[in-house]
Formats: structure tokens, C-alpha cells, sequence
């Protein structure tokens, strides 16, 4: 299939329907261009989609709308309208060693829980770092550990890393750790804990620790909702959404791209094209390059990991729910990581008189897990959470399993080097493919990064020369920055 482009036009096709590669086409078709969207899978949304069963609708993980990047919160709002957005509260809590802690941290929900000796103890150890830091600051322990102190690390960090990466947090970067965690440290947690709520909720949200927040933005429907809406608009003005067409092949000659290929269910189809706009695994798209990247590049994306994911959903009786919208699990003795409780998300996810809690396992794509049963996942599931006293394994009234590779790109100690490697690659070979998005730069990226790289990859490509790998590395300048300069209230 060849669409002719105009001169004036690019012709561009964008690998992958979720966030990224969606926003592409949305900021494209504003600019008069009807792109061609290929995508592997059958629904749009890619970690952001809402999945669908039997009427439940849950997310992947439980997807807040937060942002200080305004024009993506503009965009957010464009694209769904203001109605279709419920501004939910955020309860969190953390279960550890058969307690519920407060999270965001208060002071006196956590000295209850530990006791005094053990909140001396804390207190202690963090007096303790800041005399003398870790040695190593450079992983995700000695990260964490010299912000918070040992004894709160070891308490409430190590065993929920090591369960969403599966190594030591020793073999863990500290990038992760400083995306995550951002500008928070116990000091500045303890104050925002120890302040009325009047004076947390009046901070003007640049100035917000976005892993504190107490309310967000959540569509009625889920995070599905808003790219099913893009597809639709998308569509409207011309852009071609194509499912189950997995890229095979970018084809490269002369020093750029030329043609995309994709297999749809065996039949294969090229599409000629002037620009790629790529949400894909940046490990896939190397591999894809056609003719062949050189070994050592190929190696490079051979090296790059990524955790993969489960949600066992179960239906229970409302009542039977908590109040929060997910609980940390941060007990060694069961497997579940996290619930999500999707009713305290949206009414409009859950059934009347029940809810639906979504327990989240993190697993390695082909492990015992991933490839277990999804009855015996469900019946797993179902013992957590008897074993974790929320619900009694009887009262679940049904489950589902949804299956997500590749959720997490995994920051060991060679993936800056791995991305450095392909990034060089692409520039000197094929600089009109825009790696976007999340697993598409192999960064942690949020939804509003991950559009924002694809935002500006489309300015790009209208001359503009953005540096969209800096975007959230250097977040926290280039946001307070803008909001300001913009000088305005966030919306909402
Ligand atoms: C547990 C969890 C919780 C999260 N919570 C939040 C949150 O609260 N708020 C938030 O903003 N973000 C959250 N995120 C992050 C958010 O899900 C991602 O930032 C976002 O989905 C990334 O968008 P993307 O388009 O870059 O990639 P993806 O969502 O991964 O989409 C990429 C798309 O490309 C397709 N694709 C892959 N390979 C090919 C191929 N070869 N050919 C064609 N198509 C292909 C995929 O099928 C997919 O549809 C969370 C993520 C996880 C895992």
C-alpha cells in the first residue's frame, strides 16, 4: 500500500495506538497530515488501554491523570472534553508486617504502627545517612536508603522494588529511583504530612511532589476511554488506524527510512513513508532495521530488559472493598505487589453493589507465572488476598487475567549505555525515525511524558529541533518553567 504524499506534506507512519503514538497522530492531523497508525494489537491504549470483561472495565496498573506539563493537560482536556473527566481524592495506603500504613506518610498513623522504640530507631538512622551517606549512590538502595535512612528503606522500599524488578535493588539504577521519587525526601514528606490540607491543596501544582498528590484527574471509563476518543477523532480527519498489524520491518536506504512493513496475521504489507514516528520497543525497532544494524548495535538492543505484568482482577461485594484506591503490598510472604480497588476509581468501571479489585503481579514474560493458568492465577489471587485479611477467598464471585509485556523498561546498569548505542545508531542511519513514548526511549515515562515526546517529535518534523530525550530527565526544570512563565492555575 503507497500513499502518495504532496510535497508540502510528510507522510508519516507511526508505530503503535497507545499514548504516544496516538498523540502523534491527533498533533499531526491538527497540521492538516492523515498519518497511517500500525498496530500490533487489536484494541488502542497499548498500557494505557481499559481493558474490558464481561462489562468490568479495569486499567493496567490504575492510571492517574496528573501532570505539570500543561499543554498535555490541554491536550487531555481537548481530546475528552471536561465532562468525561471525575476528579477523584487519592487514598493509598501500605500493608506491611499485617499493618496499614498511611502513604502519603502521617506521622502519627506511622508512629502507632512501629511503635516508639522503632520510630526512634528510623529517626536515628536517618540523622545517620545524613552524617554518613551511602557509598554508592549510584543504585536504586543507595538512592533510597540516603534519602530516607536505612531502617525506612529496609521497611518500606526494598521488598516493593525488589517485587516490582525482581533483582536487588542493588542492580537496580538510581534513575529510577530519581524519576519515581522526584523531589521527595523524608523531610520535605513529614512537612507536607504535618501541614493542613487547605495550604497542601493550594500549591500550585508545579510546586506539587507528584508522588504525594491527594486528587487527580481519572476519565469516567478509564484511560481507554480518552484513546478510544483520539482514534475516533483521528479517524474523523482521515487517519488510517490499522490493528493487528505488527511492524516487521523499517526499511532504511541512503541514510533515512523509506518504507514501514507490517505483518497482519501473515500477510505482510509495506507502506512507503518520509518519517517514522516510533512507540515500539526501541530494542524491537533496532532489530527491525532492514537492511541489518551492525552486531555491536544489535547487541546493544539485545541488552535492554523490561518487566512484564499481571492483573488478576476479582469481582467481590462492594462492601467488601477498602476505601482506598490501591493498597502497596509490601509483605514478602505473598506475591501480589499491589490492589487496585477500581470501583474507588470510577462508578463507572464496576457493577452495582460490587467492585472489582485488581491484584498486580510482577513477572518475567515465560516464567511460572506468566505462564500459569489463568485458573490457577485466579485461585492464587483469591489466597492473597484471604492470606492479606482483606477478603475472605469465598466472597470473590469471579476473576479475570489480563496479560501486559513489557510494562516496565528496566534501568539495570547497562541500559544508558544500550540506549546510547541505538540513539547514535538511528541519528547517523535513519534520523527521520522519532523514537517516542515509554519502552519507544526505554525510559520510565508516564503517560503525559510519554505524549509529550510525541508532541514535540511532530514539531520536529516541521523544523522545529526539540530535544525530546531530555524531556522528564530534567522534568522538574522544565515544567516549573513553563508553568512560570504560562503563569496560570491548573485546571481542574
Ligand atoms: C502498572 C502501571 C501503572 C501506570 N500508572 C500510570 C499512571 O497512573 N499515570 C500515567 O500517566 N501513566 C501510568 N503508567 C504509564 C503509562 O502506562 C505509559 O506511560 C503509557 O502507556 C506509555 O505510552 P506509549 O504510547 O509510549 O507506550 P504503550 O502504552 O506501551 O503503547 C505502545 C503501543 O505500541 C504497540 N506496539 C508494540 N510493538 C509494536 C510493533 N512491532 N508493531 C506495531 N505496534 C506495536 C503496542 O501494542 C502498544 O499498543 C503506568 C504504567 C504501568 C505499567
Amino acid at each position: 500500500m503507497t500513499d502518495t504524499p504532496t510535497a508540502a506534506q510528510p507522510n508519516v507512519v507511526i508505530i503503535g495506538a497507545g499514548p504516544a503514538g496516538l498523540t502523534a497522530a491527533y498533533m499531526l492531523s491538527k497540521r492538516g497530515v492523515a498519518a497511517t497508525v500500525l498496530e500490533a494489537d487489536s484494541v488502542v491504549g497499548g498500557i494505557s488501554r481499559t481493558a474490558v470483561r464481561d462489562g468490568w472495565r479495569f486499567d493496567i496498573g490504575g492510571h492517574r491523570f496528573f501532570t505539570k506539563v500543561r499543554p498535555v493537560e490541554e491536550l487531555w482536556f481537548e481530546i475528552l472534553g471536561p465532562d468525561e473527566f471525575l476528579r477523584r481524592p487519592r487514598l493509598s495506603r501500605v500493608y506491611y508486617r499485617g499493618k496499614f500504613y498511611d502513604y502519603p506518610i502521617s506521622p502519627m498513623n506511622a508512629l502507632r504502627n512501629l511503635g516508639p522504640v522503632e520510630a526512634v530507631r528510623c529517626v536515628a538512622s536517618y540523622l545517620w545517612v545524613r552524617i554518613h551517606p551511602p557509598k554508592d549512590k549510584s543504585t536504586l538502595e543507595g538512592f533510597v536508603a540516603g534519602r530516607f535512612g536505612w531502617r525506612l528503606y529496609r521497611h518500606f522500599f526494598k521488598t516493593q522494588s525488589e517485587k516490582v524488578w525482581g533483582v536487588p535493588c542493588t542492580e537496580i539504577q538510581a534513575d529510577w529511583g530519581a524519576q519515581r521519587i522526584k523531589n521527595l525526601s523524608l523531610f520535605r514528606a513529614v512537612w507536607e504530612a504535618l501541614k493542613p490540607k487547605r495550604l497542601r491543596m493550594r500549591r500550585h501544582k508545579s510546586k506539587q511532589v507528584t508522588s504525594l498528590i491527594e486528587e487527580f484527574n481519572y476519565p469516567r471509563y478509564g484511560p481507554g476511554q480518552m484513546w478510544e476518543r483520539c482514534t475516533e477523532l483521528v479517524t474523523a480527519k482521515g487517519t488510517k488506524v490499522m490493528f493487528d498489524s505488527r511492524v516487521t520491518k523499517v526499511h532504511h536506504h541512503g541514510g533515512r527510512a523509506v518504507a514501514v512493513t507490517a505483518a497482519h496475521d501473515g500477510p505482510e504489507t509495506r507502506y512507503e513513508c518520509t518519517h517514522v514516528i516510533s512507540s515500539m520497543p526501541i530494542s524491537g525497532l533496532l532489530r527491525a532495521m532492514d537492511p541489518p544494524v551492525p552486531h555491536d548495535v544489535q547487541a546493544a538492543a539485545d541488552g535492554l530488559r523490561y518487566r512484564d505484568f499481571i492483573t488478576v482482577a476479582l469481582v467481590v461485594p462492594e462492601e467488601l472493598g477498602f476505601p482506598d484506591n490501591w493498597i502497596y503490598i509490601n509483605d514478602p510472604t505473598v506475591q501480589v505487589g499491589r490492589i487496585q480497588n477500581f470501583g474507588r476509581w470510577s462508578p463507572y468501571l464496576v457493577k452495582d453493589g460490587r467492585t472489582c479489585l485488581g491484584l498486580e503481579f510482577f513477572v518475567n514474560e515465560g516464567d511460572e507465572m506468566w505462564t500459569k493458568p489463568d485458573a490457577d492465577l485466579i485461585e492464587q489471587a483469591k489466597r492473597e488476598l484471604e492470606r492479606i485479611g482483606l477478603v475472605e477467598a469465598s466472597d470473590v464471585e469471579s476473576g479475570y487475567v489480563v496479560r501486559m509485556p513489557k510494562a516496565y523498561p528496566m534501568y539495570d546498569v547497562t541500559y544508558k549505555e544500550n540506549v546510547d548505542t541505538l540513539r547514535r545508531w538511528l541519528d547517523a542511519n535513519a534520523p527521520n525515525v522519532y523514537p517516542v513514548g515509554r519502552n519507544g526511549m526505554h525510559k520510565y515515562n508516564n503517560q503525559d511524558h510519554s505524549m509529550y515526546t510525541a508532541m514535540l517529535s511532530v514539531e520536529n518534523i516541521f523544523g522545529a529541533s526539540h530535544d525530546t530525550w531530555s524531556v522528564n530527565v530534567e522534568a522538574e526544570y522544565h515544567e516549573e518553567k513553563q508553568a512560570e512563565t504560562e503563569g496560570t492555575e491548573p485546571r481542574g
